[in-house]
């Protein structure tokens, strides 16, 4: 071949592949640009309606999904208003594996940023449909309350509520007053914040499903539906023991809860006729979705069931004007915020 006619061949060659490269750069840049995060980023939580999978609920899936979604948020929010948070929480992941064998650690979940002195929290994506103070009667149950805290925390952030945890503590060792205590609970989480609703949990009591959501309804919410201790299902159809929920409208509407009831039972009875007797009635997810677990444990001291509860119980009509959060005493002795609950120390005499 002729030096000339070699150069041109060479030429048209080094201009294809030229050709070629610019082609393929054209072609990656127009990929990136349609699709600028598809790596790296966390997959999120499916929503799952099967009863049967298991999902971990430790926190450590949780929080940084929900870190990722939030700073994206606040980024947003720079720029435009908040909307409200959907009815249906969108990284709910159903049914939750609750153990209690092996002791947890709450060191990690204190550093979480999203969470304020006091066990508060905000979604920082959305509005929170109701402000919500979860309010924990409390006595001697240092391990329950470590067990409570590193489950309901990540829940409650994947139900987007805005909410704060009240653990009230009964001073002293005179017998326990599980509904007074509830009742100082409403008193002075109202201090702190414009809450509208009201969970009142036991310390040993854990949902195993985040679908069961801790917020109110058009009528008084019973959260703990199925237990484990009852074989997943209720003792009785009227039971609302456990754990519930209530407005300010609704606890309003039936005077609070009594203060009279000293020691085991009868005060959860008294609530539900209370209700009714104000034409409200119990509402309830299903029983699948209501399961929730109880930490075993021995009956407390100065706990003994109360023999005066089914005399009582059978006057909630004629005393429920009289003795409730209109008629409630107690003193304030100390309140300690901890990163993850707001601890009130309370002195409500004794029976
Ligand atoms: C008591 C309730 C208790 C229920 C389930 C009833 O007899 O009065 O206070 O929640 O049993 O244990």
């Amino acid at each position: 071949m002729e030096p000339r006619a070699s150069f041109s061949v060479l030429y048209k060659a080094c201009f294809l592949v030229v050709a070629a490269c610019a082609l393929h750069i054209s072609l990656m840049l127009l990929f990136y640009l349609r699709n600028p995060s598809t790596e790296n980023e966390p997959a999120l939580p499916r929503h799952s309606n099967s009863t049967s999978r298991s999902i971990n609920t430790s926190t450590s899936l949780s929080t940084s999904t929900s870190t990722t979604v939030k700073i994206q948020a606040t980024e947003a929010s720079s720029t435009k208003a908040l909307e409200r948070c959907p009815e249906t929480p969108p990284h709910l992941v159903g049914p939750l594996r609750v153990e209690f064998s092996d002791p947890v650690n709450l060191d990690e979940m204190r550093q979480d940023p999203l969470l304020s002195e006091g066990g508060r929290y905000t979604p920082r994506d959305c509005v929170s449909l109701q402000k919500v103070a979860l309010i924990i009667p409390y006595r001697h149950r240092e391990d329950h309350l470590k067990y409570w805290l590193f489950y309901l925390h990540p829940i409650l952030q994947r139900q987007q509520l805005d909410y704060g945890v009240y653990v009230i503590q009964q001073d002293g060792e005179d017998t326990f007053n599980r509904a007074k205590l509830l009742n100082v609970g409403y008193a002075e989480s109202l201090k702190e914040y414009d809450y509208n609703c009201f969970v009142f949990s036991d310390v040993d009591l854990i949902p195993m499903d985040d679908r069961n959501i801790y917020r109110c309804f058009d009528q008084p919410r019973h959260l703990a539906v199925a237990m484990d201790k009852f074989g997943f299902g209720l003792p009785y159809v009227q039971y609302f023991g456990g754990v519930s929920a209530m407005s300010k409208e609704q606890y309003l509407k039936i005077n609070g809860f009594p203060n009279n009831y000293w020691g085991w039972g009868g005060e959860d009875d008294d609530i539900y006729n209370r209700l009714t007797f104000r034409g409200m009635s119990i509402s309830r997810t299903d029983g699948v979705t209501g399961r929730c677990k109880m930490i075993r444990h021995d009956r407390d001291k100065m706990n003994e069931p109360n023999p005066q509860r089914f005399h009582r119980i059978a006057h909630t009509r004629e005393t429920m004007d009289s003795d409730g959060i209109n008629s409630l005493t107690y003193k304030v002795l100390k309140i300690e915020k901890d990163k993850l609950f707001t601890k009130i120390i309370v002195d409500i005499g004794k029976p």
